[in-house]
This record gives structure tokens, sequence and C-alpha cells, in this order.
């Protein structure tokens, strides 16, 4: 059940994996607000001398403590440094090398001593990589990914960010993601290594509740006569149309009340699929042989065959045979015309082009782009009120950046330039909606 829906569990979620998820958001804060009251109780209490992610349980550790320790290892697995100055990041022992396995420099430490920060592979007369260094210190893969790093100069100091999204922010569901890979590759834990058919599952346009009961079928678990005796002998093991042994695999295809709906039904193909297997054999071979449209269908039908078998057992109900396909067609269609409206709602009109900046201002537009060559281009044009072409500006940068990041830089190189020439008031303009953001 807690699988992912992929793997064929139902995406519920483990509670003790969870509950460490939700410590590693309290673990986080401390992390990104060192200055706070509780992280400084903590800091004087237990780790006075080292980091909070390097901290240890300690001696006769308080509830809060512990609960909060029990999410180190789930955070230190996901933290990475950003190097600003390189100050506060050690070389060895912290992550801070994205494009390497694991973040970290992968060799014992060389050249330098154990406790050495990145700040001493920086050049401080060009403020860029001191190469002739790195190249005594690592292996030529190693020195390769940190020469890629962005140097981000003196002032900005170093950021520890959470390395799976853009914002670098933890979240409590990143966490628990992070919790389950994890556990799975601890304990061996793998999916039924039939992710496609699950993946099709889900993705078909029928109504939830029917992926659901598509799921229960697919893994046998419907509470079908067999299923209910096992567990109440009193129940009887009947199938309620025809006293045989009720197993799914009768009552959906051997038993001549469904083979006589499914004959009249448009799914023609759908009994010669099952051949003689288990019922999830059966609809992985429907899955991988039928088109959505009958797939579809043929998932309605067994849903209401299923609906059918409860009304008739419990309520003593019966539809004329002859009716359950005509209504699966129609249920499916009045719920694929629900959806279909639903989709259509219209979508705000964004205007093209460029557009005249309003009174007085002048347009500064930037824009940014990774050459062919592996360089970064930045450039910047500038308007005055009339749309009158000032001043354009290119540069090519270092390093390799993220495209946020490059627009940014170039948003910031147009600030710049509009400053220089004294511009007074200016709107700005990029495509990259993010930054903007
Ligand atoms: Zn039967």
């Amino acid at each position: 059940m807690v699988s992912p829906k992929e793997e064929g569990g139902m995406g519920f979620q483990d509670l003790r994996g969870f509950n460490i998820a939700l410590l590693g958001k309290q673990l986080w804060n401390l992390v990104k607000c060192p200055d706070s009251l509780i992280a400084r109780i903590l800091k004087a209490k237990y780790h006075k001398r080292s980091s909070i992610l390097d901290a240890s349980m300690g001696y006769r550790p308080s509830f809060v403590w512990r609960s909060i320790m029990s999410a180190q290892e789930l955070i230190n697995k996901g933290v990475r440094w950003r190097i600003g100055n390189g100050v506060n990041v050690r070389i060895w022992g912290d992550r801070w090398i994205p494009t390497l396995p694991g973040q970290f420099v992968p060799t014992a430490p060389m050249g330098l001593p154990v406790e050495a920060n990145v700040c001493e592979l920086v050049d401080p007369d060009t403020n860029q990589w001191d190469i002739p260094l790195l190249e005594s210190c690592f292996t030529r893969d190693t020195v390769e990914a940190i020469s890629q790093i962005p140097l981000r100069g003196n002032e900005e100091v170093d950021t520890i960010m959470w390395h799976n999204n853009k914002e670098g922010n933890y979240s409590v569901r990143e966490g628990y993601k992070e919790w389950s890979c994890a556990f799975k590759e601890q304990h061996g834990v793998v999916g039924f290594g039939e992710e496609s058919v699950w993946k099709k599952l889900w993705s078909l346009q029928v109504p939830p509740k029917v992926r659901q009961f598509m799921w229960r079928f697919g893994r046998e678990i419907l509470p079908t006569g067999v299923i209910v005796s096992e567990r109440n002998p009193r129940w009887g093991d009947r199938c309620p149309f025809c006293d045989q042994v009720e197993t799914q695999v009768h009552l959906f295809s051997e038993c001549q009340w469904a083979s006589r709906i499914c004959r009249q039904f448009e799914v023609v193909g759908c009994f010669a699929r099952r051949g003689s297997g288990s019922c999830y054999e059966w609809f992985k071979s429907m899955a991988e042989s039928e088109d959505e449209a009958s797939l579809e269908s043929w998932c309605v039908l067994l849903w209401y065959l299923w609906k059918e078998r409860n009304a008739h057992m419990f309520n003593g109900a019966k539809l004329p045979e002859e009716e359950i396909p005509v209504r699966t067609k129609y249920f499916l269609m009045d719920y694929k015309q629900h959806q279909h409206r639903e989709e259509v709602i219209p979508t705000p009109v964004v205007r093209n082009g460029w557009r005249k900046p309003t009174m007085g201002r002048w347009s500064v537009c930037t824009d940014a782009g990774v050459l062919p060559t592996g360089d970064t281009g930045l450039g910047v044009v500038i308007r005055d009120a009339d749309a009158k072409f000032k001043y354009a500006a290119a540069k090519n940068i270092a390093g390799k950046w993220s495209s946020e990041e490059v627009e940014a830089l170039a948003m910031e190189m147009g600030v710049q330039l509009a400053y220089q020439f004294q511009v007074q008031e200016v709107m700005l303009e990029s495509d990259c909606l993010s930054v903007i953001k």
C-alpha cells in the first residue's frame, strides 16, 4: 500500500517515514535559522563545537533533541552547499560539488590540511579557481567538476540548500521522497517490476473509483466469495449467479452470467486476452494490446459487473443483462463529456511582442543563453521613453550556471547599465518568469 502508485501500491504514506520527514522540517529550520532562540539553546547544550548536521546524540539527550536527531541522516543526504565565498564550507566532508556523485570530494585529503575550507582553493587576486592548486590536490574529474562551479565573489556568503528543487528549500514532501528511496535501498524493497502496467492504469481517463476498483482487481483482492469466506466461514464462497466457487477469475470471465454480458460488449477480444492467467495477467495483456479507449471501456464494464454483482447479492436487484453494456457506454460517455467541459476554461490572453514603455520610462530588455561552445552569454538592450534605441551590451561569462541564474545575471547587468547612464525610471523586461516572480 505504501509503494508509489506506479509500482503497484496505493501511494499511501508510511507513517514512520512521514514523521521523520516532518521532523526534517524542524531540523531544516534550525539549519537555516541558526540565530533563533531554540537553535542557540540546542547548540549550547548539544553541539557547541560542531554544526547541527555533524552533531551527535550526546549524553542523556532530551526527547526533543532525540526527535530532531532522528532526521539528521535524512537531511544530510539531501543538503548541498552553494558556494559564495567558500569560507564556511569544508573541502573534505561537506557536499558542495553538484556534478559529482554524492556531491563531495571522493578522494582523501592531499596538499591541504583536512579541515581546509573551499575559499583556500580560490586565487584571491583574480577571484577565480586556483587551477594549479586544484590540480595538485585532486583527480582530473574532480578538478573539472570544481572548475565548473561559478564563483560569486567575496561578498556573497555560502548558503546551504536542499538538492532536489530549484528554490533549494526542504519540504516535507521532498523529505518523504528521499526517505522512501533510502528505505528501499536499505531494505531491498523493489516494486513489482510492473511499473508501466500500473502507470497505465493510473493514467486512464475513467472515474477515480473505477481506477481504484481496477487496482484491487489487478492485485486480486476484491472481496469475492473465496476471499470473504476465508476470513468468515459463515459466508458462503458461492457465486450469486451460478453457485460455483466465486473467485475473481470466475466472476469476471468464467461465469455464464458475465460471459453472456461481455459477448454483447464491443471490446470483443477481452476474453481471449485472459488466456489461463490471473486477473493481473489479464489486465496486463489488455493494457499492452488494447488502445486506450477500449481499455477504458473494458475497465468500466468490469466495474459495472462488480456493482451489479453487489446489488444482486445484497439487495436482490438484477438489471436485464442486455442493459449493462449500454449503461457502461453511457456512463463513460457522460464522464468524458463532463471532463471535457471542465477542461474548456477560457485561458487568459497573453499578448506577445514588445510594447512601448509607459510614460517617461525607459525600457531595459534582457536575455541570456548558453552558447554552443558551452559559454554563457548575457545581453541587454535599452530603449528610451520614445522607444528609440539607446544602448546595448553583451558579454560572456565563465562557469556552469542554471538558466534562471543567467537570466537573473542579465537583469542585474541591465539594471547596472541603466544606473550608469543615469536613467531615472526603467521598465525591466525578461522572458524568464520565475526570475521575475
Ligand atoms: Zn457464476
